[in-house]
């Protein structure tokens, strides 16, 4: 079988509080199912990525294992769209025993996809946008597809603290009443760890 690779664009270290508990390093791998109006990465997705082994990422972070054992951190992985490397998950977990595994996530992924991920990952940082079919279709370019079934999913399955989801205001292209009316839906589905905040639009 294929080894599995991660498409890595950069390391970012020592993070606290902003990827997850504890310290982290945020691993940002390419691609993206999404092409997000005001997407602050559309210049880094377009480098070339590094593919990199388990083992080879692993070298690259293990110099803050003590720092991510001590504080209940780890790695996070973003950028683009995380949920596309599972396999990459599983050949790294085995190496790093301790590490938190947080992944960044539009949930705009097949169904199958999200049902392994919750199995593999310890947390999630969901980036919901809207719930609003169609602010969300003119803002990312792509039909909600799955998301609202997949966000069912995981807070019927995950344990509330392992799920951030974060909501928005878009300028442009949403208001309060649609942020709130995403946060109440969140909230009826059992999520209770929501952000709402405003993008910084030039
Ligand atoms: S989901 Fe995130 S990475 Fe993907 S296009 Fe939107 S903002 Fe960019």
């Amino acid at each position: 079988m294929k080894e599995a690779r991660y498409p890595l664009l950069g390391l970012a270290r020592h993070r606290m509080e902003i990827d997850g508990e504890g310290v982290t390093t945020l691993a940002a791998g390419s691609g993206c199912p999404l092409s997000c109006v005001y997407c602050i990465n559309k210049s880094l997705l377009r480098q070339a990525p590094t593919w990199v082994t388990a083992a080879e990422l692993y070298e690259k972070t293990r110099a803050d294992d003590l720092y991510f054992r001590a504080t209940g951190g780890g790695l996070c992985f973003g950028g683009g769209e995380s949920l596309l490397h599972l396999d990459f998950y599983e050949a790294l977990r085995p190496l790093c025993p301790g590490w938190r595994f947080t992944a960044e996530s539009c949930l705009n992924v097949p169904p199958e996809t999200v049902a392994r991920a919750a199995a593999i990952l310890d947390a999630f940082i969901i980036d919901v946008k809207t719930l609003d079919p169609a602010v969300y279709l003119a803002y990312t370019g792509r039909a909600q597809g799955p998301l609202r079934k997949n966000l069912e999913y995981l807070a019927s399955t995950l344990s509330p603290e392992r799920l951030r989801v974060r909501v928005p205001l878009i300028p442009g292209f949403n208001d309060a009443a649609d942020q709130s009316r995403t946060e109440a839906a969140l909230r009826e589905m059992g999520f209770t760890k929501i952000e709402r905040f405003r993008y910084a639009v030039r």
